[in-house]
């Protein structure tokens, strides 16, 4: 990088930001180069500013060697928020001037460093010395945020290095800091790896996540979305327990996205709360309507994201829904994913506790897939327990899922839980399920997730086809009392 030397850095770079002004500097003019000073520089490191960074790096790589390639790495302190909750703003600038130190001192006198935000620290250097050696000199980052003392020692946990190349990755200056910056959010996201080189798909995928997310909203307004049904089914006589409603998105041009694409999406930003509120509305109203048809369902399922439940308003939402849509004797059950028992399980019981106060049933989804234990279990009023299809798939071929399946069913009976099998998909898995005294199970082996229609065909042909599945009592659909009653 022959020629590109920042002075200006340099000459504002003993290390301390504005301290490095002379000490003669008085009044006006003062005032005057504390200004200029600000303009280019974050004042508390002497490290460029984003925009002066950007200015920089744009000029360097206008005027690089056509064989010259730039590494641009960003490094972001994910802990910096802690540091401030603990130390102050004093300790926590006092950690980033000990690391723009720190870089000053392991980077070759050519490469632009620079801060943006808080927490994240740029250095752009010739990428020819990157080879084993640029690798060694990220290495060497690295180990210099390594403990010191008590605080570098949490620090150099919680760094998260991005690296992408120029023109390799790039030729556009703004893209290769973006993707810098996505390579490091991509480190702190896997942890196992504090230095992720750039690659393709991370752009792609934040570039459709965030057109997805912009389609969403669209897509809601317009009718997009709909609610498949899939039926729960009582393994002991083979009746209907219930329907769990899905949501399907069918896109005008991007065609069919899954609910494993956008639900994550959605749980970005308020839209999942749209989402909860159209599921509910949709399934409630079908609710009705099959009602009408003489089809009542003893329950509808739908599925409630970590997010949904956080929301402090979320049981009144549902208890306005349930109001405006009464739907008895049919009975709304909540499917809410283990993650969320796991992560913050103070407020999960304190939202089951409310929503069993306004008659509402819940569930806990994919079972098994977290590590709930027995003692968190026994404290939430849950309903019903679904062992997640993993458990479930392979079933008859397997004595240890056999077993595990059976301490599950046996612990969910002490907890007075009704327990459902999810993914049934073969005749042997359905068999183990009712041999070990599952209560119910749903799977494309009975019925693949369908639209309201055909599901309401399939509600009215299952009594002569439950027999396919060895089931006996063909009794009209909801006569016996259904275990579901339990708890
Ligand atoms: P889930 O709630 O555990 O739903 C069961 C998933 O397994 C569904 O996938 C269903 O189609 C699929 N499935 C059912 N039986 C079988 C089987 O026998 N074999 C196999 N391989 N799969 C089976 P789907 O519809 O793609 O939904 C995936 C997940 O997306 C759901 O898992 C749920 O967590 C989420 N989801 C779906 N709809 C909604 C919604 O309206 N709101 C929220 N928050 N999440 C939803
Ligand atoms: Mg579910
Ligand atoms: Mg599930």
């Amino acid at each position: 990088m022959t020629g590109q030397r920042l002075d200006f850095a340099r000459e504002a770079d003993p290390d301390m930001g504005l301290e490095c002004l002379p000490d003669h500097l008085t009044g006006d003019e003062l005032d005057r180069q504390i200004l200029a000073f600000s303009q280019r520089f974050d004042p508390q490191t002497g490290l460029l500013n984003h925009q002066a960074f950007q200015d920089a790096l744009t000029t360097l790589l206008r005027s690089r060697h056509p064989d010259q390639e730039v590494a641009l790495i960003w490094i972001d302190l994910v802990n910096m928020r802690r540091e401030f909750s603990v130390w102050g703003w004093t300790g926590a600038e006092a950690m980033a001037r000990r690391i723009a130190g720190m870089l000053r001192a392991v980077v070759d006198d050519d490469a632009l460093l620079g801060r943006f935000g808080d927490r994240s620290f740029l250095v752009a250097t010739s990428a020819t010395k990157l080879g084993k050696t640029g690798r060694r000199r990220v290495q060497a980052v690295m180990d210099l945020l390594t403990p010191h003392g008590r605080r570098e020692a949490e620090a150099s946990r919680e760094v998260a290095i991005g690296v992408a190349f120029f023109p390799s990755d790039t030729e556009s200056p703004e893209d290769l800091a973006r993707f810098a910056s996505l390579a490091a959010g991509r480190a702190d996201y896997i942890k196992s790896q504090r230095v992720v080189a750039f690659h393709p798909r991370m752009n792609s995928l934040i570039m459709r996540n965030h057109l997805l997310e912009l389609e969403m909203r669209k897509g809601l307004d317009q009718g997009q979305f709909h609610m498949v049904y899939q039926p729960k089914v009582e393994l002991n006589t083979g009746q209907l327990l219930g329907a769990e409603a899905l949501m399907r998105w069918n896109h005008p041009d991007l065609g069919a996205i899954p609910p494993s694409e956008f639900i994550p999406i959605a749980e970005r930003s308020e839209l999942i709360h749209r989402i909860f509120e159209f599921g509910m509305r949709a399934a409630l109203e079908q609710a009705q309507q099959w009602r009408d048809l003489g089809l009542a369902l003893p329950i509808v399922a739908v599925n409630a994201s970590a997010a949904n439940l956080r929301a402090d308003d979320s049981p009144r939402m549902v208890r306005n829904i349930m109001e405006e849509i009464p739907i008895a004797p049919t009975q709304l059950e909540l499917e809410l994913t283990e993650s969320l028992a796991f992560d913050d399980e103070e407020l999960f019981t304190h939202r089951i506790r409310q929503l069993r106060a306004i008659d509402v049933r819940v569930a806990i989804d994919d079972f098994g897939t977290r590590y709930t234990g027995f003692n968190v279990l026994k404290k939430l009023p849950l309903n019903t327990m679904k062992i997640d299809q993993c458990f479930i798939r392979g079933i008859h071929h397997s004595p240890d899922m056999l077993a595990l399946c059976e301490t599950i069913v046996a612990m969910a009976r002490q907890l007075k839980m009704c327990i459902v099998a999810e993914g049934i998909e073969e005749l042997g898995e359905l068999a183990v399920m009712r041999k070990i005294g599952c209560e119910a199970g749903q799977g494309y082996l009975f019925q693949r997730p369908v639209a309201a229609k055909e599901f309401t065909a399939f509600m009215r042909a299952w009594p002569k086809r439950m027999r396919e599945f060895g089931f006996e009592d063909s009794r009209g659909l909801f006569e016996a009392d259904p275990i579901y009653a339990v708890g």
